[in-house]
């Protein structure tokens, strides 16, 4: 079933940024699948840890699973997409299974992963699809493969196949001892704590690296670390993260971020883009 609330979306995204909205919520991503064209005209979001929601949002669908499906049989994993990372690692600890596992610790689902071909370390998580279901914008439901999508470096096409909805995923897997992979997880996690400003909201990493520099060490270049517009700042614990230092606004975190645009290929000649994604 799919229900509807009016929500304060500053409540659930992970800057604390967003108005209040009319949410479509369904107990998992599958239920979309009934009515494949009620997504056809609205904003999907997954867990908002990347989107930047403005204040003309009205109208949102929040693909958070309530009741996630994953099972996995052989050397396949089949997950719903509004299954989170936290969900997936403790699956992946509980059956001593390995893969995906270096996503532990993103405030994500794995459709907004798939959507932007997130990852860390080293790997994104398209490595490891071997093919996904979706519902287009005409309301189609349909197979895509590994191959036929491209990817790279926090892109996906899937746009480019007008897809509007990712349902699930089945993803690449293998075994793997079970204090070896608690070992990994618990790593990953723990270097997060010590290098992102955790203890602050934030959408992660606000531009792309580009292929000459990193992003953070742009920020830190063109003298931004602290810089402060209104209550967002770009973080000393991790230049590239913008903070809310309590009540920043979407045209503070927009200001911030067209200004470190424009600074960075004033003083530096780079030109960096956003990752985090703004809807308005
Ligand atoms: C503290 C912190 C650390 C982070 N670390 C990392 C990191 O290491 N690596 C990394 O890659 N990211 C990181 N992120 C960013 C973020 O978690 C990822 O970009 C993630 O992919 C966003 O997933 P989401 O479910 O929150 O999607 P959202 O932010 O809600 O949406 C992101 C995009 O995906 C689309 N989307 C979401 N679900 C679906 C769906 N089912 N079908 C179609 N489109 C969909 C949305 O329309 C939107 O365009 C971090 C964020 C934070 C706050």
């Amino acid at each position: 079933m799919i229900t509807t609330i009016q929500m304060e979306l500053s409540k659930i995204s992970k800057i604390k940024i967003g108005p209040s909205a009319s949410v479509y919520m369904a107990e998992n991503a599958f239920e979309y699948m009934k009515n494949p064209l009620l997504v056809a005209d609205k904003i999907v979001l997954g867990n908002c840890s990347k989107v930047l929601i403005g204040d003309n949002v009205k109208d949102v669908i929040i693909n958070v699973d309530q009741n996630p499906v994953i099972e996995h049989r052989g050397e396949i994993l089949h997950v719903s997409s509004g299954l989170t990372v936290d969900y997936l690692m403790e699956y992946l600890l509980k059956n001593e299974i390995g893969g995906p596992q270096y996503l532990a610790g993103i405030p994500a689902t794995i459709g907004g992963l798939i959507w932007m071909n997130g990852g860390a370390f080293g790997h994104h998580i398209w490595e490891d699809i071997l093919y996904i279901r979706a519902i287009d914008l005409n309301g189609k439901i349909f197979f895509l493969n590994h191959d036929d999508v491209k990817f790279s470096y926090r892109f996906s096409d899937l746009k480019s196949f007008n897809v509007k909805f990712i349902v699930d995923a089945f993803l690449r897997i293998h075994k793997i001892p079970y204090f070896e992979l608690a070992k990994e997880i618990s790593e990953k996690i723990e270097y997060r704590k010590i290098h992102h400003p955790v203890d602050y909201p934030s959408l992660g990493s606000t531009f792309k690296n580009s292929s000459n520099m990193l992003a953070w060490k742009v920020i830190q270049e063109i003298g931004l670390v602290n810089y402060r517009v209104g209550d967002a700042k770009f973080s000393e614990k991790h230049p590239n993260f913008i903070v809310n230092l309590g009540n920043a606004t979407f045209a503070d975190v927009k200001t911030l971020v067209e200004f470190a645009m424009e600074r960075s290929l004033e003083k530096l000649n780079v030109k960096i883009s956003p990752e985090i994604i703004f809807v308005d």
